[in-house]
Parts: C-alpha cells; sequence; structure tokens
C-alpha cells in the first residue's frame, strides 16, 4: 500500500516536471480518438542454429481459395471438419511464404524466393525484396539461393519480368531434372504453360550460374540436398547443420499443416506426380518426426518454424515458440 502510494505520487511528480512531453506520451484530448493503425511489424524472424544464423523473411500469403479443389482423396465434409474444428476457415486457404536466409558466418544462403512479379494469386505475393530490406539483408550480398523445386512461387522472384537478376552475386541450386522439365520451350504450349514461362523468366537470366546438386550430397558446406520427389521431378529438401544442432528445410513436402499433414496421405492438385507427392511426405515425416528435427515449412502459418509428433496415422504440427528478445550469435570479425 505504501509502496503504492509513494509511486503514484512519483508519477504525478513526472508529470508536473513534464515527463510526458519528453516520452511523447502526455496525454491529450485527441489521443482519445487516436485513428486506427495501417502499420503492420516488419515481415521477418530471426533466430540460431548452432553457429549459423537463420531469417525467415516473408514474400507474403498466397490465397490457394476454396481448398476441395486443391485437396483429392478427402471429402470437401471432411476439409470443412478438419479446418472447423482448428478454428480456421472453410472457404478459403492462404499459404504463408516463408523464405528462409541462413547466414554460416561464411556464406549467406537464401532459400527459394517466392513470386515475384507474378500476381496469379493474387496482389499480396512478391514482397521478398521489401521483406529482405526490412531485415536488413542485402539482395547483392547473398552468395547461393538453393531452390526446394522450379513452382513459380519458388523461383518466381529471382529476376524481373525484363530478366534483370535481383541476386547479381549468387549461384542457383536447383535439381537437374526440376531445370530440364520446367524450363522445356516444348512445354510452352501445353497445360504447365504459365509454370514454364515463369520458371524460363526467372532461371535462364542465371544459366551461367546454375548449379545442379545431387541426392545426399552437400550444396555447400553445412547443408545436403535429400530428393524428395512427387511435388516435381526434382523437388528436394534440405538438412542444415551446425555444431550439434540441425534444421531442415521441407520446400512443399506439405502445404497445410492441418490438412497435408493430420492427414498425410491427401492429394495435391498442384503436385506432378501425387501417388510418388505422398510416398516422399510420408518418408520426410517419418525422419522428422524421429528424429525430432526442427524444420521450416514454406507454407505453414508465419514464421513456419516447428517441429512434428505422430499422431494416430498422420502427424501433428507444433509450431516453436517465437523467442523476440533472444539475441543472435555474434558476427564473426
Ligand atoms: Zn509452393
Amino acid at each position: 500500500m505504501t509502496q503504492d502510494v509513494s509511486r503514484r505520487g512519483l508519477m504525478l511528480g513526472g508529470a508536473a516536471l513534464g515527463l510526458g512531453a519528453a516520452t511523447g506520451f502526455m496525454p491529450t484530448s485527441a489521443s482519445a480518438k487516436a485513428p486506427f493503425s495501417a502499420l503492420q511489424v516488419p515481415y521477418y524472424y530471426r533466430f540460431p542454429v548452432g553457429k549459423f544464423q537463420a531469417t525467415i523473411v516473408s514474400d507474403g500469403p498466397l490465397p490457394l481459395g476454396e481448398p476441395s479443389g486443391t485437396m483429392k482423396g478427402i471429402t470437401k465434409d471432411e476439409i470443412g471438419k478438419a479446418l472447423t474444428e482448428n478454428f480456421l476457415p472453410t472457404d478459403s486457404i492462404v499459404l504463408e511464404q516463408n523464405v528462409l536466409v541462413v547466414n554460416t558466418g561464411s556464406r549467406l544462403i537464401m532459400f527459394d524466393s517466392g513470386m515475384g512479379t507474378s500476381k496469379a494469386f493474387g496482389p499480396t505475393t512478391g514482397r521478398l525484396l521489401r521483406s529482405l530490406r526490412e531485415s536488413g539483408i542485402n539482395p547483392a550480398a547473398i552468395d547461393d539461393v538453393i531452390c526446394s523445386h522450379a513452382h513459380i512461387d519458388h523461383v518466381g522472384g529471382l529476376a524481373s519480368a525484363k530478366g534483370k537478376r535481383y541476386f547479381p552475386n549468387a549461384t542457383i541450386h536447383l535439381a537437374k531434372s526440376d531445370y530440364d522439365f520446367w524450363t522445356d520451350e516444348k512445354k510452352l504450349t501445353g497445360d504447365l504453360k504459365a509454370f514454364v514461362i515463369h520458371a524460363r523468366q526467372n532461371l535462364l537470366p542465371y544459366k551461367d550460374r546454375m548449379k545442379f546438386f545431387e541426392d545426399g550430397k552437400d550444396v555447400v558446406p553445412g547443408v545436403q540436398a535429400m530428393f524428395a520427389p512427387g511435388h516435381t521431378v526434382g523437388h528436394s529438401i534440405f538438412i542444415i547443420k551446425s555444431e550439434n544442432k540441425s534444421l531442415a528445410y521441407i520446400g512443399d513436402t506439405t502445404h497445410h499443416q492441418i490438412l497435408l499433414t493430420e492427414k498425410p496421405r491427401t492429394e495435391f492438385a498442384y503436385d506432378t506426380d501425387p501417388k510418388q507427392a505422398v510416398q516422399s511426405r510420408l518418408k520426410v515425416f517419418d525422419m522428422l518426426s524421429k528424429d525430432r528435427v526442427p524444420f521450416v515449412a514454406y507454407h505453414f502459418p508465419w514464421p513456419g518454424v516447428g517441429n512434428l509428433a505422430k499422431q494416430g496415422d498422420g502427424y501433428r504440427f507444433h509450431a516453436t515458440p517465437m523467442e523476440l528478445v533472444k539475441i543472435p550469435p555474434a558476427k564473426k570479425a
């Protein structure tokens, strides 16, 4: 009680001394009707992986529309029930685009690159360069861009519509099978036309800077590739290791934390080979859950970092709590 009284006394004293004006919090009659803010927090998040520093930068949300159009082998009612039980809207699913950047101390590596100039999924995508700027990362400082596959929402942010390279000093890493499939001129007239146009627009400007990784081999020191085909012919995941810590980057192994994760045998309309994608998904999920490896899922709710645990004949995603006061490891001198 005594303490309360003395604290109030101090506050009153402070106001009398003009401290309110100094801190900018002087109450005025106008502030009672302050306008709603149009500002949101910057779209990046930083955390350590051993001696490495990871940053998730967003390319913005990607609305995929009514889910029964993209999920196969599951009824509309089952989808509705699963979404409702998880307090999610049933009329449209919105995917995040969590681009992972890893600073190893000697290299700056980005995984995938977002939609870039394409507005095929609406105006909220294409935010990558802005998010990089907000996070203090200079695109010219990026040494490597490692792509999980060559779909529009993963390689779309590499170059401008005129073919200007946004990452002028980067080597682009991709599975050769995916490069060949999605830049194939013969597919410019078929169903996959839009995807092929954008893969060509973004990958061909780096023709002399392409490097093709192999299954089970290091892409760059500290990052190992693992083929996980089906979503595309060369779709791959990556294991990042520093000291005794690991982080997996799983690209499009799953697109949704509930629908394709709790029921992992569900097929996805954008898969090149949906049956093979299910097999790869089960294999990757088994590894992540058994070894308790934390991972980044490109399309999971922001920032997409967490773990998987076995649940019945599916898996449950456990998001890692964000730590906003932890100081990232110091930069090497
Ligand atoms: Zn994707």
